[in-house]
């Protein structure tokens, strides 16, 4: 007879602090041959530690399945489809990790002499030349970790030119369609943000810009493609009103993804701009980084570029850290370097058709998406797609359904949800970005789980409203979790004070 059965599979994992026994150990050593001392002794109060109290104690087994579930609880890339718009979460190519585990790369050190470390620098002096023919600059720094540090050394660069010209000015001019790590960056470099409106077509609206700029005008942050997936048309015209004010046009390359290959922002008149390469460049992305985000500029802000700067000197890679003008240093070191081989074997393996094609791939699945998911959701903005679409829950809102419910119940179907209520300029957004490298088969299976959902609010919306059903945890009340967390720790359960 089955008196208890355990699942293996579906469980909900304890803490390993719960399945901790006293005196369980993941090894065993012979016993001692020769003559025991006082570690504090022979080493030094300082350098020994007494045991972690309530350290938890299980067997090598217990640890590794514990983990091993645990990591069954992630949806990830390698499981499925992971539309989240404006992250461009593409599969992360096997090379790149195969490439970055070469023993002389791995393990190279920052406190390596130069003269051991050409290999290394030589990956990175590449990675510099080839970001900056794709971008159409004249220069690039790899330091920044991610994005929004990206943005913020870009600004911080804008501020130094300027500054050197005399007056550092006030303000940067943001779209309201912008991503919130823009303002953030506006306001930490110590300018005052102002908004600019979009238009109908979701695009700024040139008239009401060109008001905007006067000689307080720092510069403009402008994402393009934007984060409704259009590519701002008039951005040449934009470039030219700002520049004709003294100011600057930086511009936010998260989507790049919808440009490599096919238009380069050094070409329409973008004075500096960062790169995510763990969006665009297959580097791994998410559980909290390592990122990368480095920053493009022209020649006109070369002087401030962070130090110290990676040169090539005759047949030899050095670092010059002479850069009177350099606003310093933004990261330890170098820069998350293992993200930097990652980028260049992507980048490699695709050759530049290559990468071309990728860009018109994920501008292809976009549109696949938009076309056929439209005559079932709300599409506010009709202005061409790029490499990502925006819905809204407009249409499901009539029966009590929101984006966040129709997300939860994706779940169930085995996709990873879309980003929610981002761009805030569409009210109830559903904003999908499908990348490259998806098959025709994954984007089918996840259309048609849009479109039977739509079909599921018709006939029995508190379905979805409950969803999902087939998780762990389904419902959680997301506001008191975020409000009151309860952390357990060893067991105990604590509602925070
Ligand atoms: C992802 C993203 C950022 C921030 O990049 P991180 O690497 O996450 O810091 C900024 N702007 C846009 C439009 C983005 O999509």
């Amino acid at each position: 007879m089955i008196k208890k059965v355990r699942q293996h599979i579906n469980q909900n994992e304890p803490l390993l602090f719960e399945n901790s026994s006293p005196g369980k150990r993941g090894y065993q050593l012979p016993p001692l041959d020769v003559p025991s001392v006082d570690p504090a002794a022979a080493l030094g109060a300082s350098n020994t530690r007494s045991e972690i109290e309530g350290f938890p104690e299980v067997s090598e087994v217990e640890a590794i399945r514990h983990f091993t579930r645990l990591s069954t609880h992630n949806y990830a890339i390698d499981l499925g489809l992971y539309p989240l718009g404006s992250c461009t979460m593409k599969y992360n190519p096997r090379v790149n990790e195969q490439v970055a585990r070469i023993e002389g790369l791995a393990w190279a050190h920052p406190y390596q002499p130069e003269s051991l470390s050409q290999g290394i620098l030589e990956v990175m002096g590449t990675l510099e030349q080839i970001l900056a023919e794709i971008t159409g600059m004249d220069a690039v720094t790899l330091q920044p970790a991610a994005g929004a540090h990206g943005e913020f050394t870009g600004i911080l660069l804008i501020r130094a030119l300027l500054q050197s010209q005399g007056n550092a000015r006030k303000k940067l001019l943001i779209p309201d369609s912008a991503h919130g790590t823009n303002p953030a960056t506006a306001t930490m470099a110590g300018y005052k943000v102002e908004n600019i409106k979009s238009n109908e077509r979701g695009m700024v609206d040139v008239e009401s810009l060109a008001r905007a700029v006067d000689e307080d005008v720092a510069a403009l942050m402008i994402t393009n493609p934007n984060t409704l997936g259009v590519f701002e048309e008039n951005i040449t015209r934009i470039a030219e009103i700002l520049h004709s004010k003294g100011a600057l046009v930086y511009m936010d390359g998260a989507n790049m993804n919808a440009l490599v290959g096919v238009a380069r922002p050094g070409d329409f008149g973008v004075d500096v701009m960062h790169l995510n390469l763990h969006k665009t460049f297959s580097t791994p992305h998410g559980g909290g980084g390592p990122g990368s985000g480095p920053v493009a500029v022209k020649k006109h802000l070369i002087p401030f570029l962070p130090k110290p700067r990676l040169e090539r000197v005759g047949e030899r890679w050095t670092w010059n850290y002479d850069r009177p003008q350099s606003v310093g240093r933004v990261r330890a070191f170098y820069g998350n370097i293992g993200m930097h081989v990652r980028a260049l074997a992507y980048i490699m393996a695709h050759g530049g058709d290559g990468l071309r094609n990728a860009t018109l791939d994920a501008v292809l699945n976009a549109n696949y998406i938009r076309a056929l998911i439209e005559p079932y959701y709300d599409l506010p903005h009709k202005a061409p797609t790029m490499h990502e679409c925006v819905f809204s829950d407009e249409r499901q809102t009539k029966r009590g359904v929101h984006t966040g419910d129709i997300a939860k119940r994706l779940i169930d179907y085995g996709f990873h949800p879309y980003t929610v209520s981002f761009p805030l300029i569409v009210h109830g957004a559903m904003m999908i970005e499908p990348t490259e490298t998806e098959s025709k088969a994954e984007l089918d299976l996840f259309v048609d789980a849009l479109i039977s959902i739509a079909a599921e609010i018709d006939t029995d919306a508190e379905l979805v409203l409950k969803a999902p059903h087939h998780t762990r945890t389904s419902r959680v009340d997301e506001v008191t979790a975020a409000r009151k967390p309860i952390v357990r720790w060893k067991g105990v359960t604590e509602p925070r004070p």
